[in-house]
């Protein structure tokens, strides 16, 4: 379902846009669609065929998505591993200090060499009411004051929905437009369709190198923009917007964590409207990518910092539940898979 279907069906029970907007924002703060407010109860507000069409639309609401399994980490995050109307799976992360990280595909045509999720293509899009129910699920759970686009999934790849959905929460969603955070690989059509919108969010762009070639090879599937001109486009935005570019670094030992990377990263950022997050590679087992030591990390932060460039460390939230982006749900539809080989196995036996 996508946010303007659900409007049709509002409207289809008799609600009003004055009854669409109060309905949505209680939808989005995670409560009962017909909370009503503390000077007003939903009786006195809502015509009687909005209050009987609304278990039904309620219904279908809690249908797009629920959260299958909780996973909390030491660093204060919490992974959720959400389950969409057709069994599909994504996953949603609440971050310290009242953040969500949610999810716009299922799996990713991009195919960077360092994320599970890129492993398994790009199965489907989520519809807009699937990101937003997103939000709806994790502040049944916690408050969420910002929303990253930064989950499973390229969003310029589902950009219509991906840009419904910003719009809507930036309206009726009580975030602040900065406070919503688009990441994207890179995409033109982004900077083109970005600053015409009615809530411009903050954008983080993947870097990971200043190399053309090997920019290529990490993000195979990526649009061929060179990193200059991608930081040229995001200097732009932010200029426009007024509020700095994310560029987001993920650190792989002795593949762009060179002195060399580091001089052009330097180079290439410094004096711009930017932070750069440098997030270390959060190695599993039989990995072809490993993490630098702690020292190096320590060193490039040091280094970059003393060159202007403002830089953070960021780990992978809840790192030590299966962090990295996609593996929660790899490791879900491998014990799918599992079971699905099992029940098959038990009843070939049952028939033999
Ligand atoms: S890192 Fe992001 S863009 Fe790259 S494959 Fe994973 S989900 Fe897609």
């Amino acid at each position: 379902m996508r946010i303007q279907e659900l409007h049709h069906a509002l409207a289809d029970i008799g609600a009003r846009p004055c009854h669409i907007g109060r309905i949505t924002r209680a939808w989005l703060k995670g409560q009962a669609l017909d909370a009503g407010t503390r000077h007003q109860k939903s009786e006195d507000y809502f015509p009687l065929s909005v209050r009987r069409g609304l278990p039904a639309i309620a219904g279908r609401l809690e249908g797009l998505a629920r959260i299958r399994s909780r996973h909390p980490a030491a660093d204060g995050s919490l992974r959720l591993l959400v389950e969409l109307g057709d069994g599909q799976m994504v996953e949603s992360v609440l971050l310290p200090r009242d953040g969500l990280c949610i999810s716009s595909q299922v799996g990713c045509a991009v195919g960077c060499t360092f994320c599970m999720t890129g492993k398994s293509g790009l199965l489907r899009q989520l519809t807009s009411g699937e990101m937003a129910a997103q939000v709806a699920l994790a502040r049944q759970l916690r408050p969420v004051k910002k929303v990253v686009f930064m989950g499973m999934g390229e969003p310029a790849h589902n950009l219509d929905n991906v840009l419904e959905t910003i719009n809507l929460l930036g309206r009726d969603g009580n975030i602040g437009h900065k406070n919503l955070v688009l990441s994207t690989v890179g995409d033109p059509r982004v900077f083109e369709r970005l600053p015409q919108q009615p809530v411009r969010p903050a954008l983080a762009l993947s870097l990971h190198t200043t190399r053309d070639e090997l920019r290529a090879q990490l993000l195979p599937r990526a649009p061929r923009i060179a990193p200059a001109e991608l930081v040229a486009l995001g200097e732009d935005y932010a200029r426009r917007v007024g509020y700095p570019i994310q560029y987001q670094w993920t650190l792989l030992a002795g593949v762009n964590d060179s002195q060399e990377e580091m001089d052009a990263a330097a180079y290439l950022l410094k004096g711009k409207f930017a932070l750069l997050n440098v997030i270390p590679y959060n190695s599993v087992e039989g990995d072809r990518y490993q993490r630098p030591s702690p020292e190096r990390i320590e060193a490039i932060k040091r280094y970059l910092h003393d060159r202007g460039v403002l830089t953070k460390v960021r780990d992978s939230a809840g790192q030590d539940i299966d962090g990295g982006c996609g593996q929660l749900r790899a490791r879900a539809a491998e014990q799918i898979d599992l079971s699905r080989l099992r029940r098959r196995a038990s009843t070939a036996q049952g028939q033999e």
